[in-house]
């Protein structure tokens, strides 16, 4: 009988002892093969595998990531924009991204409805489709959690 292991972060499932970062490798190794795939999610794929495991991340960087997935989801802009928008921004000296209410999020677990364990397993045709459903099902709990 194997041991049921959960990820202490994303709360996923580690069957067969596949951990998250066996799962979140192996996406990359696609997008790796699939330079048109990498093209549609890669940015995507990064953020959300990244704000369900927020130990990689500062705070600071938590919070960025969280407001460029919403960007990317919710406000359609591509990672090109995103870039011009941010220079601009940083240029500036202008801080508008949110950083309050940050620390107390990140020690309250979420139920996460998708994990990169849903998203991993299976066939690699599906796999942009797949991102991108993870990455609206993130943004919808982070808009509950506001
Ligand atoms: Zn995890």
């Amino acid at each position: 009988m194997s041991e049921q292991v959960t990820c202490p972060e994303c709360g996923a499932r580690w069957q067969d002892s596949i951990t998250c970062r066996e799962h979140f490798e192996r996406m990359l190794a696609w997008e790796f093969e699939d330079p048109a795939g990498a093209e549609r999610v890669h940015h995507l794929t990064v953020l959300c595998y990244g704000i369900q495991h927020p130990s990689l991340y500062s705070l600071h960087g938590l919070a960025e990531a969280k407001a460029l997935l919403v960007a990317f989801v919710e406000r359609g802009e591509s990672p090109a924009s995103v870039r011009r928008r941010n220079r601009q921004r940083l240029d500036s000296g202008r801080r508008t991204w949110k950083i309050a209410g940050t620390a107390a999020l990140s020690q309250r677990p979420v139920r996460w409805p998708v994990t990169v364990a849903a998203v991993a397993p299976g066939d690699p045709t599906g796999y942009c489709a797949r991102v991108e459903a993870w990455a609206r099902s993130i943004c919808q709990m982070l808009g509950e959690q506001d």
